[in-house]
Formats: structure tokens, sequence, C-alpha cells
């Protein structure tokens, strides 16, 4: 990919701020660091500044999603990979990006704040909201530098193949960079667009994929996710990121989870959400309330119901809280349902078969 045509040259040209440097076993007078622990901190250490960037960190997250360390760029959530991509890429009042409502908001927003427009090219409602691979190519323009795909798609939980992302990588070759948000992936049971770094011919190189710990390993109040791209992406996201970036138990707390013990009790948790997913989704289906449950990849499901305000307001008074979507009119009547443990699921449906009989 010729990142020099598409970033923003300001960036390209920013000279990074020089952190005072860390070398163990060395005084540290330089960092203005308080010399003692805080009295009664929780953790050791954190009168010192983090590592700039995690080294062992960042060498497990790769391991971890199988590329090179210099692939990898640690991030608060993926939501700021988002934010750090847009800002790098789209000049304000210029450049936009393309994204596929209904889809996960954030990219409108962090665009919205970095005065980047937002191009739409809708997912199919028609077609299980499924991606329009031509609409979704004919919409860019010269100035559209990312292409957003949710993968699974929040919030409707579909899959987006693997050859709709070569396709669509190709069809921007050298043109947009291809954001695949694979912050659901765990639960797809399908390959990750990070296979196609794999292949030789740098045919992908316009490709990132995002990654979060949020959702199957069980962190969303750490606040790590992983951008996934070549090298030169990685290097230019890395010179916007503040220094610092990951607090140290946030670091501590994520190796901790990478270690395979725990990767696998990860693993065992996706398993038990992926049977109550259908548990759940076979349940809806047979209430007389709910209109359509959208298939799902997902650890959530999309759901329509024929009164969504009343169905909403019997599940707050059951003490349940359900995601609507008001003002996105092709989401009419829908609800996002994340998919809770066993007894949470049983509430639910309690619930609702509560509201059935009333109706
Ligand atoms: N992408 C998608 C599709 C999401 O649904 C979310 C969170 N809801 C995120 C990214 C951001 O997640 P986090 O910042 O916690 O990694």
């Amino acid at each position: 990919m010729n990142i020099e045509n598409l970033a923003r040259r300001e960036i390209l040209e920013l000279r990074p701020y020089e952190t005072a440097k860390q070398v163990p076993g060395l005084v540290r007078l330089n960092a203005n660091e308080a010399p003692w622990p805080a009295d009664g901190s929780a953790a050791d250490g954190l009168n010192r500044y983090p590592e700039i960037r995690p080294l062992e960190l960042h060498a497990r997250l790769a391991a971890h999603y199988g590329v090179s360390p210099d692939m990898i760029l640690a991030t608060r959530g993926s939501s700021e990979a988002i934010d750090l991509l847009i800002r790098a890429f789209c000049r304000a009042g210029m450049d936009s990006i393309m994204v596929s409502p209904p889809t996960f908001a954030m990219y409108r927003v962090y665009a919205d704040i970095q005065g980047a427009r937002t191009l739409t090219a809708p997912l199919l409602a028609n077609d299980e909201f499924a991606l329009d691979i031509a609409s979704v190519l004919e919409g860019c323009t010269a100035e559209t530098k990312l292409v957003f795909i949710c993968s699974p798609n929040n919030p409707t939980g579909g899959l987006v193949p693997l050859s709709a992302v070569q396709e669509l990588c190709l069809g921007r070759a050298d043109r947009s960079v291809v954001v695949v948000d694979e912050a659901y992936a765990e639960f797809s049971e399908a390959p990750s667009a990070v296979s196609l770094f794999g292949d030789d011919s740098g045919r992908y190189d316009n490709l990132v994929v995002l990654r979060t710990l949020s959702k199957a390993h069980s962190l969303a109040g750490a606040r790590c996710g992983a951008v996934i791209a070549c090298p030169a992406v990685v290097k230019l996201l890395s010179g916007i990121l503040a220094p610092y970036a990951l607090a140290t138990p946030v670091v501590d707390c994520v190796l901790h989870s990478l270690e395979p013990a725990n990767v696998e009790r990860a693993q065992t948790a996706v398993g038990n959400i992926l049977r109550e997913r259908e548990r759940l989704g076979l349940a809806l289906r047979q209430c007389p309330e709910v209109v359509k449950v959208w298939p799902s990849r997902s650890n959530f499901l999309l759901v329509e119901f024929q009164d969504l305000p009343e169905v909403e307001r019997r599940l707050r008074a059951h003490r349940i809280l359900i995601r609507e979507f008001g003002r996105d009119v092709s989401l009419r009547n829908c609800a996002r349902i994340s998919v809770g443990k066993p007894q949470e699921n049983d509430l639910l449906l309690a619930a609702l078969d509560a509201s059935a009989q009333r109706s």
C-alpha cells in the first residue's frame, strides 16, 4: 500500500514526542516521577510511568493473533484504534470514510469529530442485512480514505465473508484502507481476516484488522484492543497514540488473560455463549411478540418486536435493559439483546412470556 499517498501529510511528517528514556537498572531521575510508591497503592510500581509501548504485551498479542510483533499496536480498546485511523488518514473538511449502516455508530462519531464526511452504502435490509459490495465500491470517491467493515456486524450479527473483504481490498487498492472490525470475531466460528496477511503477494496491504479483549476475553473494563496492519501503518498510528497509553495494571491484567490456561477458559466461555445464543434464539422465535430474530454470529441477537416500546417498558419493570435503535429507520421496533448468563437469559424469557400472556 502506498501509505504516502493515503495518510495525512502532517501525520507522515509528525515528529513524535520524545519520552524520557527507560533503561532497566539505571536510576530514574529523568521523568519527574515520585521516587516512592503511593501509600496503600493497589499495585507495585505505579509511581513509575508504564512502558511507552509495552514490549511483552505486543509480543503476546502478536502470538495470540498469529502475526509478527511489528504488525500489532495495542490501543485503549478498539474504539481508540478507530479514532487513530480516522485522525491519521482523513483530512478535515476534505476526506471521507465509508460505512454500511446499520452498524457500529462510533465510526461516524469519530469521523464527525475529525471533520471527515461519512458516506454510506446501507446493508441489504431485504437480504438479512448482507453487505452490498457493489454499492460500497460505487459509493467511494477519490477522497474516501477508510472503508469500515464490521464483521460480525454490530447490531445485525451478520458475518462478512472473507471473499468480500478480498474484493474490497483489491477494489480499493492504493485508494482506501479497508478496516475490518472484528470485535466479535471469536463468536463467529469463521476465519479471521488476519489470515489474508499470510498472502505474500502484498495484495492485501491496505487491510487493517481491529480486535479487542473487551468481548470474548471478558475485559471490557480493562480497555485493550489491537490494530493489526502492515508495519508502515502500525508505525504511523503509533506516532499519534499517546505515550504511556496503556496503564501498568491494564498491561498486567491483559498479560495474565493471555496465559494459555486463561485463553482456554475464555474459549470455554465463548462456547457457553454460543450455546446460550442458540437457546435464546429458539425461545425468542417462539414468543408471540417477536416478529423476527436475525441469525447471529456474535454474542447478541437482533430481535424485531411487534411493539418495542411496550416490550422495553415491561422488561424495565423486570429490571432488564436491552438496546434499541430509535434513530435508525431500518431498525424500527428492533432491539439488540446481549446473550447473558443462563439465569439472566431465563429472566428475560420469563419476562417476555409474562408480557406475551398479558397482551
Ligand atoms: N467495534 C464494535 C463493532 C463494537 O461493537 C465495539 C464495542 N461495542 C467496539 C468496536 C469497541 O470496543 P472496545 O473499545 O471495547 O474494544
